[in-house]
């Protein structure tokens, strides 16, 4: 199997990256905070589809949390990582370590436009920031042609796809549709921190899209009356405490005024415990996992 290299600081990994340029070959990329499951796989493989040569970074981001406490906890399982990325034929992985991508004096910001107000944005101050923050200093040391990103953070994905058109990054992005369990919940690294009681509860996030959805199917066409069979999911569900459930344009992220199939996204944001739990789908073409559930 072929050696995976481990690079830990942005000047090592451009360089890295300018040997495979330089052979004619193109970089695939995939950025994360670790803690790898079969979401971030598929990612991976996307990237391969996409590209002679993946790169996996692992770098948890602490410009992009507005809680220290869940920064504390993130998940930091390194050598799984690697591990998990040597199977799957990446050829480099890029772990910064927080004092090479933030040293003493570090002082610029890169921030998001209207896209960041809402939703995570609002819920989350300064989040946004942080990831584009990121996802630029990320670029500059990776260098791709290609970089992958999920739908499950589908205001991350949209705002990544504004920043390198903006900036004129020259990355390609790439989506991927949400990788779930069998009963439907998202794959998420902070799933990692559920205990077995926070785990069932945490179904309530894919029933209450299914909930949704399914009224929407039903004919109900005002978007409030379509979240209500949402809302009543998670109220029954004592583990759990909504953040938000709606119905929004798919490319403002404001408010849906109408219900029109192609323009609007059904996105959710729900705490269980500490662990807060982000998901959304097309709510008129759902993923079958969802589209299965019995609500
Ligand atoms: P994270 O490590 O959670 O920051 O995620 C890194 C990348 O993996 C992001 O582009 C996420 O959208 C993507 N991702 C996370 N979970 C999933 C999932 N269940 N299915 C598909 N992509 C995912």
């Amino acid at each position: 199997m072929e050696v995976t290299r481990v690079l830990t600081d942005p000047t090592g990994m451009r360089q890295w990256s300018t040997g495979v340029a330089r052979q004619g070959r193109t970089i695939g990329f995939v950025p994360t905070m670790g803690a790898l499951h079969d979401g971030h796989l598929a990612l991976v493989e996307a990237a391969g589809s996409h590209a002679d040569a993946v790169v996996v970074s692992v770098f948890v981001n602490q410009l992009q949390f507005d809680q220290r406490v869940d920064f504390d906890a993130y998940p930091r399982p390194i050598d799984e990582d690697v591990d998990h990325c040597r199977h799957a034929g990446v050829e480099a992985v890029y772990a910064p370590t927080a004092a090479a991508m933030y040293p003493p004096g570090f002082d610029t910001r890169v921030v998001p436009g209207t896209l960041a107000d809402r939703l995570e944005g609002a819920a989350r101050p300064g989040h946004f920031d942080g990831v584009a923050t990121v996802v630029t200093k990320l670029f500059a040391a990776v260098r791709p042609d290609v970089a992958v990103f999920g739908e499950k953070d589908y205001q991350q994905l949209a705002l990544v796809r504004r920043l390198a058109a903006d900036l004129d990054l020259g990355v390609q992005i790439v989506s991927v549709p949400t990788v779930r369990d069998a009963d439907g919940l998202a794959l998420s690294s902070r799933n990692r921190l559920l205990d077995g009681p926070q785990r069932l509860a945490a179904r309530c996030v894919p029933r209450a899209l299914a909930a949704v959805t399914r009224a929407i199917r039903q004919g109900v066409d005002s978007p409030r009356a379509a979240l209500d069979h949402g809302f009543a999911v998670v109220a029954a569900e004592p583990a759990a405490r909504l953040d938000y459930l709606e119905l929004v344009d798919a490319a403002t992220f404001g408010p849906a005024r109408e219900l029109r199939p192609g323009s609007v996204r059904l996105v959710t944001a729900v705490r269980v415990g500490e662990i807060r739990l982000i998901d959304n789908v097309d709510p008129f073409d759902p993923p079958p996992l969802i589209e299965q559930i019995d609500v």
